[in-house]
């Protein structure tokens, strides 16, 4: 069979443990078989990152950037016990931040459907996707202590000193605590036009959901900055691909959440999408599920990962030479959905086909009652369940045929 030629490069990420065994089978059994392509591979192993000093989490974002496409296998965020168990120089931020800083994408978080795996929120048929706003917000937030009687105010000084706003907050006459945020309107802006351009791309209709009859200047700047995105630049695109945008109160939406059956995107602030990320993941069962891709303000740049991370647990029993269980759906549609953008950009019908193809085979397979043991334990005690070889075994063969 010959082999499918991509013309350009995909960024690869390799990472940690269990995940990392997953990442070299897929490629070796479901991706170089079939594909005359270009890996341009980036060890971000925390070995590696502590030998460059964290200098490769870099240069793999900056040949995203480059390159527009890039996929990434989960990687260790070094803790105190890691700092141990590696011998660390330091303590290495989480690569996820580092390149969401450099490539200045929103996160959009979205399930894989199996019609046989039990939801806990039975009717929810289609993705909710969650796109969150990871910017300001109480993340970059500075808090007080109040200790003594006072006034707390918020200041505003204009840089050539000719403005000052000041608003008192709160007069205390005992102990409490103060905190003050803030957010940009760039920020926003460029979250609200990756919003839109991963809406029409795939066709599923957005809500931003914010608490604007409470901040009437804070959540009222997001309601407008999207609402005037939305007018001027895809309201008529939006309207011929029969999509819509509407804002929603916070509560209003989490009841709709709940009460409808997926198929939109939920666009939330920074705190928000924290919180409702976890909650709707939950929702659908497994995190073996769960795909995030990583998207720039105009839709070229992406990157696309599973939102697990390492599973630990099962790399220690392979490592003592057992077989695992491991679920490697999620990094297998990570890495359909970078084919499948390359293929766009590239306007590569052929890749995009295979792509799509592999999507088809697993969830077919899946509903075939061929799976890991995460999802078996969803199903039932009749469920049987097979090892992550087994299953690689299965798609393979079914790729070739
Ligand atoms: P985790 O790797 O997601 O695993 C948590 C538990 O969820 C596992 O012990 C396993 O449960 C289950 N699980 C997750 N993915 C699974 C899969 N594909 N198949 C079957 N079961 C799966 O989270 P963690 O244990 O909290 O973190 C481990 C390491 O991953 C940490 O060093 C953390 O820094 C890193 N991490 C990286 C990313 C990322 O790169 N995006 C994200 C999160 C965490 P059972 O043990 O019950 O089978
Ligand atoms: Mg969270």
């Amino acid at each position: 069979m010959p082999k499918i030629k991509v013309k350009n490069p995909i960024v690869d990420i390799n990472g940690d443990e269990m995940a990392r065994v997953i990442w070299d089978k897929i490629k070796e059994s479901l991706i170089l078989p079939f594909l005359d392509i270009n890996l341009l591979e980036f060890d971000l192993s925390i070995v590696n990152r502590n030998n460059t000093d964290d200098q490769v989490t870099i240069e793999a974002a900056k040949a995203i950037k480059k390159n527009n496409v890039g996929v990434k296998c989960a990687t260790i965020t070094p803790d105190d016990k890691r700092i141990i168990e590696y011998n660390l120089k330091r303590k290495y931020p989480s690569p996820n931040g580092t390149i969401r800083n450099i490539l200045n994408g929103t996160i959009f978080r979205e399930p894989i459907i199996i019609k046989n795996i039990p939801k806990i929120v039975n009717h929810w048929n289609e993705s909710v996707v969650i796109a969150r706003h990871a910017f300001g917000d109480i993340y970059k937030s500075r808090e007080i202590d109040i200790k003594k009687n006072g006034k707390l105010t918020l200041k505003f000084e204009s840089a050539d000193k000719k403005e000052v706003v000041e608003e008192t907050i709160f007069e205390f006459d005992s102990p409490g605590v103060g905190i003050s945020y803030f957010n940009i309107d760039s920020s926003i802006r460029d979250f609200a036009y990756s919003c839109f351009n991963f809406a029409l791309n795939r066709k599923i209709p957005i809500f931003l959901s914010t608490k604007n009859t409470i901040l009437q200047k804070y959540d009222e700047r997001f309601k407008n900055i999207f609402e005037e995105v939305y007018e001027k630049k895809f309201k008529k695109k939006f309207q011929e691909n029969n999509i819509s945008y509407q804002h929603r109160l916070i509560d209003d939406m989490v009841a709709c959440m709940l009460k409808w059956s997926g198929g939109f995107i939920w666009a939330c602030k920074n705190y928000d999408g924290d919180v409702m990320s976890d909650l709707v993941a939950q929702g659908y069962g497994s995190l073996g599920l769960m795909t995030s891709v990583l998207q720039s303000p105009d839709g070229k740049i992406i990157e696309t990962e599973a939102a697990h991370g390492t599973v630990t647990s099962h790399y220690r029993q392979h490592q003592n030479g057992l077989q695992t269980s491991t679920n490697p759906i999620a990094s297998i549609f990570a890495w359909t959905r970078a084919l499948s953008h390359r293929g766009e950009l590239d306007k590569n019908k052929e890749l995009e086909d295979f792509a799509k193809k592999l999507e088809n085979i697993c969830i077919e397979t899946l509903e075939n009652g061929e799976m890991t043991k995460d999802l078996a334990l969803m199903v039932g005690p009749e469920q049987k369940w097979v090892n992550t070889t087994q299953l690689f075994e299965t798609i393979k063969k079914k790729l070739e045929n």
